[in-house]
Parts: C-alpha cells; sequence; structure tokens
C-alpha cells in the first residue's frame, strides 16, 4: 500500500471511511457491496482496489474529494 495514498485515506473520519467501504459498486452482483482486501493507490485522488466481499470480483472505489491538493471550486 502506497504511503501517502494511506495516509489520505486514514486522514478521512472513521464513519466516512466506513460508509464508503461498504458501498462499493460490484458489476458481477450489480449493487453496492464491501469491499475487501483492499489497498489504496494514489492517483489524481485516492483509489481503493480490492475485491468484492459477496462475491470476489474485483472492485474499485475512486474517493474523489481525497487527493494531496485541496478540490478547486470551479463554480
Ligand atoms: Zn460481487
Amino acid at each position: 500500500m502506497k504511503k501517502e495514498a494511506l495516509k489520505l485515506w486514514m486522514n478521512l473520519p472513521a464513519d466516512t471511511r466506513r460508509m464508503l467501504l461498504s458501498n462499493v459498486w460490484c458489476g458481477e452482483c450489480r449493487k453496492p457491496v464491501t469491499i475487501v482486501d483492499y489497498h489504496a493507490e494514489l492517483r489524481r485522488v485516492v483509489v481503493l482496489q480490492g475485491f468484492c466481499g459477496t462475491c470476489g470480483h474485483k472492485v474499485a472505489r475512486v474517493i474523489d474529494d481525497c487527493g494531496p491538493e485541496p478540490k478547486q471550486n470551479l463554480e
């Protein structure tokens, strides 16, 4: 697991993390599932890569507001 991605992820409130982890779309189950065996990667933002807790299919969750730079307000 990339240290910076992990740090950004762990900076989120526990409630938020729990909500995100249990609300990952699985293309196999066709419903939101819990992600298991995940790791965090840093792209432009943090991306969690792991597996569906129900069927084991590969799933990923982009954490939109979790990046190294503050989100720009474009409005
Ligand atoms: Zn699944």
